[in-house]
This record gives structure tokens, sequence and C-alpha cells, in this order.
């Protein structure tokens, strides 16, 4: 048996909620992912988990009495943070406890009775974005991005001579933060000089893109001056979302050196809004992307045995994208893309020991992106900037329509899924954004 498996994950468990035993569905009972959701938009936020088409409002069941792995002021929030600075064990106590009480024959005192009183319909709920942001880091650690885009931007140098060494990221703006499914409002700025030495122009966006990321949150955190050790680092990390990390190119571009993307990136980033705990991914850990010959090892910091043959993630992860037009004419969105999640040079664990070996505090809740997850071929390119090659070769589409970039109207939806023989696959969900018109020059 893997490391961290238990009966959580027992591909045999079903749910007495019908709709969580659906094989196609994201949120079986091996999943049961964390989330802020209220009744209708204006009503009360409190920690959900997802199950089937329902939330089980966790407020309420420790209300009730049937949950006792956690306090009642790490639950009674309207963010995640105080219940991801419990920390990882603590977690996987109350997925535990809440896989028992959903279970088909629910544990205990438990009656299904009780139990359906915390049930609540998805679809009569709004998500929030799951933690209070204090802190946005995104790093860039998909290899095959790095170097398509950096072909596209910068053509003398398109693999940094740091990639390697460094897992190289920026601090992104966690104010902007905002969970998939709302409108992401088109962006003013600075475009390029069409020729070297002109002037920029200034405007609405033209070359609006999104990135296709895994986000993950931090559980427990470390004092600041005080490392984390990779040995230590995955325990580190409370869970996952899918991320968008909408960018606008031609701001970026001339904005960008030397010191990184600032106004092309802070304007918006999304997240779906379910977390997928570290404990539900445990049997879709997989090897760290294997290193080309002649790649450097890293340095002792950002190396450890186990976390080389574990510390890999295996999602399958997909864009689709539907346009004003498609919708109007009732038309199905169309998947442009695929990719997945091992495509990443550096692991998770990797970049949690290279944030703090300087001794920077991260604090739970933080949020943490992987940079842009593109794979090896043409199909598994994660940015309209990478398939379209930096606008020159636009995408058609089935009714005909053309993008280079993303104009107003577009939605694009992202999703992930975990398969592995001999375990409950399960998803993320959908992180969902709908580019709008920009507002009006300011004078
Ligand atoms: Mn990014």
């Amino acid at each position: 048996m893997i490391d961290g498996l238990d009966e959580t994950h027992d591909a045999s468990r079903r749910s007495f909620v019908a709709s969580a035993n659906d094989p196609d569905g994201d949120f079986p009972i091996q999943n049961l992912p964390l989330g802020i959701f209220s009744r209708g938009p204006n009503g009360r936020r409190g920690v959900g988990v997802a199950i089937g088409d329902r939330i089980f409002d966790l407020a309420g069941a420790r209300h009730a009495g049937l949950i006792r792995s956690v306090s009642g002021d790490a639950i009674g929030q309207d963010s995640l943070n105080a219940l991801f600075a419990l920390g990882n064990q603590q977690l996987r106590l109350l997925r535990k406890e809440v896989s028992r009480l959903l279970d088909e024959d629910p544990a205990g005192q438990a009656t299904r009775d009780a139990l359906a009183k915390c049930l609540v319909p998805m679809s009569e709920c709004t998500m929030h974005r799951p933690t209070d942001v204090a802190n946005y880091t995104d790093f860039y650690a998909g290899i095959h991005h790095a170097r398509a885009a950096g072909a596209l931007l910068t053509p003398e140098n398109p693999l940094p001579a740091n990639y390697k060494w460094v897992p190289i990221a920026y601090h992104g703006r966690a104010s902007s933060v905002q969970a998939g499914g709302g409108e992401v409002r088109r962006p003013l700025g600075q475009r390029p000089p069409l020729q070297a030495g002109g002037a920029p122009s200034f405007g609405a966006c033209e070359r609006l893109d999104f990135e296709l990321e895994i986000g993950f949150y931090v559980s427990g955190g470390n004092a600041l001056g005080d490392p984390v050790p990779i040995s230590g680092a995955a325990s580190h990390i409370a869970g996952y979302s899918l991320l968008n990390d909408w960018s606008a190119r031609d701001v970026q571009r001339w904005e960008m050196f030397p010191l990184g993307p600032f106004l092309s990136k802070s304007f918006a980033t999304s997240v779906s809004p379910w977390v997928v705990t570290a404990d539900a991914l445990m049997p879709f850990r997989t090897a760290a992307m294997p290193r080309g010959d002649g790649d450097p090892k890293p340095l002792p910091y950002l190396w450890n045995d186990d976390d080389q043959a574990n510390g890999g993630l295996n999602i399958d992860l997909e864009v689709s994208l539907s346009t004003a037009k498609m919708r109007k004419a009732n038309e199905r969105e169309v998947r442009i893309l695929t990719s997945n999640a091992r495509y990443l040079y550096w692991t998770p664990a990797q970049m949690v020991a290279h944030h703090t070996i300087n001794g920077c505090n991260l604090k739970a809740g933080d949020l943490i992106g992987t940079g842009t997850i593109s794979g090896p071929s043409d199909a598994e390119l994660s940015s309209m900037l990478e398939f379209t090659k930096g606008g020159t070769q636009p995408v058609t589409l089935p009714n005909g329509e053309k993008r280079s970039f993303l104009l107003d109207g577009d939605r694009i939806t992202f999703r992930g899924r975990c398969r592995c023989d001999g375990f409950s696959s399960i998803g993320f969900g959908l992180c969902v954004g709908t580019i709008i018109s920009e507002r009006q020059t300011p004078n």
C-alpha cells in the first residue's frame, strides 16, 4: 500500500448521497474537497464539503453534534484559513470523520435524517474564494511552457540559464484572486511600441490570455527565519485547486523587464472553488518529471529521494472555450487543449522548500501557483500565446470564428480529473471566467 492511503481511499466505499456514486462525477466519497459556500449570493458563508451534487455544511454538522474532530472555531469561519492553520494531521482526522458520516452506512449515532439536514443542493449555493489569500506566489515550473513562451517573448534567450537550478517565481497579487465563475474585466494598459524606440500606445489589452495552472494552499505555515526542509514540505500543503493566471500579453511584453510581470497579471486570477486535499490526491501521486540527460542535479535543499519518487501529480487537465456567439446559438463549448500536471519541472514540495529557504514565512491559506502546465505536444500548449504562436496562427472554432487571443464574451473553463487503476476517479470541479469589456479610460 502507498504510504498515506487509508480507508477513505477505498474504491468500494459508497455514499448514501446517491449522486456521489456516479462514476463520472467529480465528487465521490473518496474526494471530499473543502470550500466556502453560501446559500444564495448574499447568504452567510461557511465551510462545506462537496459530495455528489450536494454540499455538506460542516458548521451545521458540528452544531448538530455530528462533527467532533475539529473545533467550532476552525469551521465556523467564512474562509478555510483557520482550518488550514490546524495542519494536515488535523485535516486528515476531519476527512476520516466526514468519510464515515457520509458513508452508505453512516457511523455511530449519526442518522441519515440528521445528516440530510446538513446537506444543501449545490445548485442553490454560491461558491466563494476558498481562503482569505494573504499572499499569492506564482511559479514558472512548467518547462514546456517556459520554453514555448520564452521563444515568443524572449527569443534570444528562450530558457533562462537559471531555469534548471532555481524554481523561478514572482510575487503575485493576492487581492484580485477570485473564485472562478465570475467575470473578468479586460484590463487597460500600456501596449508596446510598434517600432523599437517608439512610444507605447494606451488602451484596452488586445492580447488577453489565460494560463492553465494548478494552485495549492499552505497549511500550518512556518515562522519567519525558519525554512521548511524539503523532507517536510509536502505536509505544508493543504490541497489543490485549478488556477487561471489571466495574462495581458501586450502589457506584459512591454512592462516585464527587468522586474517581471506587474499589471499584466495583477488584474485577475481565478481559482476553482473546491480545494482537493493533499490526502484525497494520495493515490494520484507520481514520480517527479524526469530530468533530461545533462540537466544538473538540484542543490541539496531542493533534493529528496522520496519527493522525486512520489512528489509529482498525475492530474488530467483540459481547457474549453465558449464564445458569446456560440452560447447565443446554443452550441456547446469546445475543448481547445489538454495537458497533465505531471509536466512540472519542479514539484510542489520543491517550491515550498525554495520559497522558504531564505527564511520567508508562509502563512496558512497562502496561495501558490505552479506556473502554466504545457505538455510536450502542440495539443498540450496551455495558453493562447503558445498555441496560436504569439497570435500569428489563429485557431478556427467549429462555427468558423477565429481566435488569436480572447475577445469579449469568451468564456474559459478549466477541468481537472485524476484517474488511476484500482481507485475512484476524482475531479476538481470547474474554474470558469468570462471576459467582459474594459472600463472607460479614466481621465
Ligand atoms: Mn502564470
